[in-house]
Order: C-alpha cells, then sequence, then structure tokens
C-alpha cells in the first residue's frame, strides 16, 4: 500500500475547492490569495521535551504545535499523543482545524498540537511528566486569547487540566494582578468538570455528529434501523455507537487498533465499552443486551469492517483509511467521517464515481470544538452553562452548517467535502485580513 501524506491530501482538497470557488466568486484576486496564504502554516513551533522516567533515566520527546492560519481568531485545535504523529500530519490536521472552524462560523483560527509518543508506554507519573513538560515548552507561544489547545488522540481532560495547570504556573510567575488568575484556565479546553470544563464537552463530538446525522438522513435515503459499521472505538466512535444506538440504529461492527467485532443483531454499546475496558480491545467482545458471547458473533479484519454491506460507514480512527486500495471495495451507502483525514482524494475521487456520497471530517466532527468554543467563552465570561444550554446551542449551530454544506453541494454541483471547503473559504474571505 502506498502511504499517504496526510499535508497533500489537504492541500489537494484545498485546490479542488479553490478551482470550484474561483469560478463562482466575485473577488477572484482575494480567493487567489487567500489560497496561495492557506497553503502554508503561519508558524512551526517544534519542542523537544525532556521528561525524567519512573527509572531515573531522562528520555526526550518530539513534539509540535503548528499554528495554521488566525485569519478569523485565535489559533485553536487538538493535542495529539501517537506514535505516527510528524510535522506533516500535524499541518494538516491544523490546516483542517482552519477550515472546520470557518464551516461551523466558530470565531477562532486553527491549530493543532502533538508529541511523538505511544503514552500506553508510560506510567501516570511519566505521562503527566511528559504532559507538564510540553506544556511548558509550548506556553510562551499559548494562551487564552492567542492559542487554545483542546484534546485529541490519546488526550482526554486530565491531560486537558495538567496543560493549563502547567501553563498557569508558568504565566503567574509574570502576573502580578491575581484577577486575571481564573481567565487562564481557558488557555486548554476539554477540561474536567471541577476545572473549568464545560457540560457536555465530553461526548460533544458525536452529539455534533448526530446532528449532522439527522439533519442528514432523509436527504441520504436512511431510515430507522439502517446498519452501521464504526472504525475506531474512543471518544468519536464510542460516543457515536451509542447515540445512534439509543436512536435505533442497528452497530452491526466495530473495531479499534487491536482488532474488531461483527454481531449480525447489533452490539450493545456500553457493554462493548465495558468489555473494551476489561480486555483493552473490543475485539472479543460480542456484546449482546448486557451480555458478551463468542456464539453473538464472530472476528472482523480492518479491511472487512470498510468492506461491509452496511447503510453507513463510520471512520472514527485515523488519517488515509478509505484510500485507493479499497475504496472500490465500500459499499456503505454512505460516509460519515468522524475522524480527520479518514478518505484520501484518491478514494474521494472513487466513492464520488461510485455514487456514494461522503459527509466530510471539518463539518461531522465539528461538535468537538465547537463545545470547545463554549467552553472557553464560559471561561473568560466567568459563566456557566447548563447541560440542556450547551446542547441546544450546539444543535443550532451543527444544523445550520450542516444546511449551509448540502445546499452548496447542490447549488453547485459538488461533493459535500468542496461545498464544506467552499463554505469555510467564502467565510475566511469575510474576515478582511488583507
Ligand atoms: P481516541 O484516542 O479516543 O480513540 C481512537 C480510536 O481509534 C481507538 O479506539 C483506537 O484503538 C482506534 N484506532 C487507532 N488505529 C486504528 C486502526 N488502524 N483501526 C481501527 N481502529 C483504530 O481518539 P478520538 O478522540 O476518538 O479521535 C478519533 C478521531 O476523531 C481522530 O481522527 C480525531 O482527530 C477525530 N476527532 C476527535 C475529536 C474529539 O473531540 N475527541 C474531535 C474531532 C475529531
Amino acid at each position: 500500500m502506498t502511504k499517504t501524506n496526510p499535508f497533500e491530501s489537504a492541500m489537494e482538497q484545498l485546490a479542488r475547492a479553490g478551482e470550484k470557488l474561483s469560478a463562482i466568486s466575485k473577488q477572484p484576486s482575494a480567493v487567489k490569495n487567500l489560497l496561495e496564504a492557506l497553503q502554508f502554516p503561519q508558524r512551526i513551533v517544534d519542542v523537544y521535551i525532556p521528561v525524567v522516567m519512573d527509572n531515573g533515566s531522562q528520555k526526550i520527546f518530539h513534539g509540535y504545535r503548528v499554528q495554521y492560519n488566525n485569519f478569523r481568531g485565535p489559533y485553536k485545535g487538538g493535542t495529539r499523543f501517537h506514535l505516527q504523529v510528524s510535522e506533516d500530519e500535524v499541518k494538516a490536521l491544523a490546516f483542517w482545524m482552519v477550515m472546520k472552524l470557518a464551516v461551523v462560523d466558530v470565531p477562532y483560527g486553527g491549530g493543532k498540537g502533538g508529541v511523538i509518543v505511544d503514552p500506553r508506554t508510560l506510567s501516570q507519573g511519566e505521562l503527566e511528566r511528559m504532559t507538564r513538560s510540553y506544556a511548558r515548552a509550548i506556553a510562551p507561544v499559548i494562551g487564552p486569547t492567542v492559542d487554545i489547545p483542546g484534546p485529541d488522540v490519546n488526550t482526554n481532560e486530565t491531560i486537558m487540566y495538567w496543560m493549563a495547570d502547567e501553563y498557569r504556573r508558568w504565566k503567574l510567575g509574570s502576573l502580578d494582578d491575581g484577577k486575571k488568575e481564573e481567565k487562564l484556565w481557558a488557555v486548554t479546553t476539554g477540561k474536567p468538570l471541577d476545572h473549568g470544563g464545560s457540560q457536555g464537552r465530553h461526548d460533544a463530538t458525536a452529539t455534533g455528529a448526530l446532528f449532522v446525522f439527522e439533519k442528514l438522513m432523509s436527504k441520504l435515503g436512511l431510515k430507522k434501523g439502517a446498519t452501521i459499521a464504526i472504525q475506531g472505538y474512543g471518544n468519536a466512535g464510542y460516543f457515536m455507537a451509542k447515540f445512534l444506538h439509543t436512536a435505533g440504529f442497528r452497530i452491526i461492527a466495530v473495531s479499534d487498533s487491536k482488532g474488531g467485532v461483527y454481531v449480525h443483531e447489533g452490539i450493545d454499546p456500553e457493554a462493548t465499552m465495558k468489555c473494551k475496558m476489561d480486555k483493552g480491545t473490543v475485539a472479543g467482545c460480542y456484546c449482546k443486551g448486557s451480555v458478551c458471547d463468542m456464539r453473538f458473533g464472530r472476528t472482523i479484519g480492518p479491511e472487512e469492517l470498510l468492506a461491509l454491506p452496511v447503510d453507513v460507514l463510520i471512520p472514527a480512527a485515523l488519517e488515509n483509511a478509505i484510500n485507493k486500495d479499497n475504496a472500490d471495495r465500500i459499499q456503505a451507502k454512505a460516509i460519515f467521517e468522524m475522524a480527520n483525514g479518514p478518505t484520501t482524494p484518491e478514494a474521494d475521487e472513487i466513492l464520488a464515481k461510485k455514487g456514494i456520497p461522503v459527509i466530510p471530517d471539518i463539518l461531522t466532527n465539528a461538535g468537538g470544538v465547537t463545545v470547545s468554543y463554549f467552553e472557553w467563552k464560559q471561561n473568560m465570561d466567568g459563566t456557566h452553562w447548563t447541560e440542556k444550554e450547551v446542547r441546544e446551542k450546539l444543535k443550532k449551530v451543527m444544523e445550520k452548517a450542516t444546511g449551509e454544506v448540502w445546499d452548496t453541494s447542490v447549488k453547485l454541483k459538488t461533493t459535500m467535502r468542496t461545498a464544506a471547503f467552499v463554505v469555510g473559504l467564502e467565510r475566511i474571505l469575510k474576515a478582511d485580513t488583507v
């Protein structure tokens, strides 16, 4: 299999949308300038992170913070701890944040961070020291009105709390006004509720994706009871499975990095998660109702899951899952991208020819960062919103963006991805920065 560089994919997506936008825009030179500017991140911060390990030796980890573009507001984007992290991966993820935030009209620019590490190999103490060391290394370039990291793959609310706390400690050394202290927690989002977090953040990505799903269901010919396969069973994949199951859909296959399961009658997402917590993987968790038993299902490989004849396929793991080598085998009627960058541009072309609509990442998974914005706003204003308020505000944002992307794709006779990019680019143009 050829390896696809996610940043090259991102730039190809930009070029495709740029072509469409240039053909219809009344400001061709502004479009040209923007398309050129968006080919480069404004700043790449490379950090080397010293960490004292439990055995007393020191290890240096390598990480990044990419501040891609701030035309619409402070940089904003997640933090990934994974061995696959590279400069080009973080650049691609940061660029997609720029576009995503413009699609949902949240007043931020885009950024992303990452550390090359497998956190499963670290003790809790080592993970905390590494996180704090990373936060210290990027502290001079982040801040509540500058760049606001959030969670991503292998990072969670505890890690977001450590990062904010370390930043605060670093910053307070140079502050003499105690009143400013509270607002410093706004430097990260996705924090625990008792440390400045927001109601509804932990499952916001899936909640937002469900609003997109419900808004598009009838347009895509999907009905209650439709079958679903989900690749990736972490924050995004698990909560989406849970919400779709509750809404009356049948999740017939799920997988994680170690394996997958197929249960014809549909898995029980919560029992499957409990089983995963015990075993460390969903492999072997054939859970129907609250009972997990071999008789209910069978093991499924990663490629077989993607090629199942389901109604909806949901990639919720990493980039490049759907590529030119497997796109032709996909039989799903629609693909909802919860992961960032799961479909390569070559696969997009194949899927378009097959007539399989792809609901793009920069729309489908934008609920997470939208509630991150709500958290930041509450921190900055010193307010606390109820779960109901958060949910209602999120629904409004996601439904509006979904309607705009759908209408644009119909009007321009193009894919939902290109339409989402066009919606985002038009909004960035309005920022009127040059
Ligand atoms: P996570 O760390 O909670 O879960 C990732 C899951 O993917 C794990 O179950 C892991 O085992 C699985 N996985 C990894 N490689 C796999 C493979 N080759 N095949 C099958 N499964 C594999 O991460 P997450 O937060 O759920 O993020 C998943 C995706 O969603 C990422 O692309 C992330 O950028 C995107 N996303 C997450 C959020 C969020 O708020 N968490 C928001 C927007 C987008």
